[in-house]
């Protein structure tokens, strides 16, 4: 069956998204550069006002304003980190489970420890 080429809901949207957003802290430098760092904070101000639902774009600004939830971007470690709990602040308000950050590395880089993604 084919699958229908239609426009994304806010579900869809927001999936590919946390698809990009995560794939790109699994791939960032474990010693990233100044510039590297001035990159990765200039793409999450310019992605949280550009992101195609807007009432997820406001408050994830807002969340990000907060001093504790300023980016950190100093290690791939510390990004991941980060964007796993800027994720958790989204599932909690979406009355989702929270997801254990200790792991993010197994979900979005090397594949589950079970072998499961072999
Ligand atoms: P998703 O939440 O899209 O997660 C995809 C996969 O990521 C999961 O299957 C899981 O394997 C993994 N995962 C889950 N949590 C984490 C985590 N903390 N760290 C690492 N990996 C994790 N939707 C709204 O309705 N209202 C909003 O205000 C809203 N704001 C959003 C803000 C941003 C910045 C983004 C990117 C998306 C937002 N969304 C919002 C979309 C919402 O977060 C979900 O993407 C959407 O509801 C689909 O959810 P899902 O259950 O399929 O899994």
């Amino acid at each position: 069956q084919l699958l229908a080429d239609c426009p994304p809901d806010v579900e869809g949207l927001g999936r590919a998204a946390w698809t990009l957003l995560h794939s790109m802290t699994a791939t960032y430098p474990t010693s990233p550069s100044s510039v590297q760092q001035t990159d990765a904070r200039q793409f999450l101000s310019s992605f949280s006002r550009l992101y195609p639902c807007w009432v997820c774009a406001e408050d994830f600004q807002q969340w990000m304003r907060d001093p504790c939830n300023a980016p950190r971007v100093s290690s791939r470690d510390e990004f991941g980190q980060w964007m796993c709990e800027a994720h958790n602040a989204v599932n909690v308000k979406l009355g989702k489970e929270r997801f254990n950050c200790a792991r993010w590395e197994e979900r979005w880089r090397t594949g589950w420890k079970d072998g499961s993604c072999d």
